[in-house]
């Protein structure tokens, strides 16, 4: 039988991503907005408190088992920002411009050996509202903050960002070379594999 699990986002993109994740795992994915659920504070101090949250208010609004996922850049020389605040680092949500920009130039004259920094994504499934262990899984994703942007595919920072042992950027990667080696495609590997072996 198939069990219905709402994912706490309303972004399109990750819905159907998450959909073929979950394709033979017995989950049918429902995007919390079609059940008429808002989005949740993002209140918590780290990726994991945020997701944890998303999932929590999910599970609880719709009665169903939710997952959620919270994702980010970390730069070292700016002691871990953008973080918890990339989406909307230069102040709107989502103004990818801005933000690259805002970047750009925080980083200005800072050298290539002090321009490391990491995607992350955090991914937790709560099997009900007051599961006390949650499954949860996380991708990194190493590299180096560019000094100007390069290539039109991605979203975000793509452009900006250096995989390590890569020679293009994020946003000048194959989607589909991207989707595998990217934080968020660690993350979801993990996660598969948790669900296929509950018990390892
Ligand atoms: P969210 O988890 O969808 O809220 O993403 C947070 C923010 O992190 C996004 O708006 C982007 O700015 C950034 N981000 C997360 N993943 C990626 C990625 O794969 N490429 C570029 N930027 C990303």
């Amino acid at each position: 039988m198939t069990q219905r699990i709402v994912l706490a986002s309303s972004n399109p993109g990750k819905l159907k991503e998450f959909h073929a994740l979950l394709a033979d795992s017995g989950f049918e994915v429902v995007a919390q907005s079609s059940l008429g659920i808002t989005d949740a504070e993002e209140t918590g101090a780290s990726f994991v408190e945020n997701a944890l949250l998303k999932a929590r208010h999910a599970a609880r609004a719709s009665g169903l088992p939710a997952l959620a996922d919270d994702s980010g850049l970390c730069v070292a020389h700016l002691h871990g920002a953008p973080g918890l605040h990339s989406a909307r680092y230069a102040g709107t949500h989502g103004d990818n411009a801005a933000n690259n920009a805002k970047l750009l130039h925080a980083l200005d004259g800072v050298p290539d050996a002090q321009r490391n920094a990491y995607f992350i994504c955090v991914l937790v499934l709560l099997r009900h509202a007051e599961d006390p262990a949650p499954l949860i899984a996380e991708g990194r994703w190493h590299g180096r903050v560019l000094h100007a942007p390069r290539g039109e595919g991605g979203f975000g920072y793509d452009p900006l960002f250096l995989p390590d042992d890569e020679t293009a950027s994020a946003a000048e990667l194959a989607p589909g070379l991207k989707n595998r080696i990217s934080h968020r495609g660690r993350a979801l590997a993990e996660l598969r594999q948790r669900l296929a072996h509950p018990h390892a």
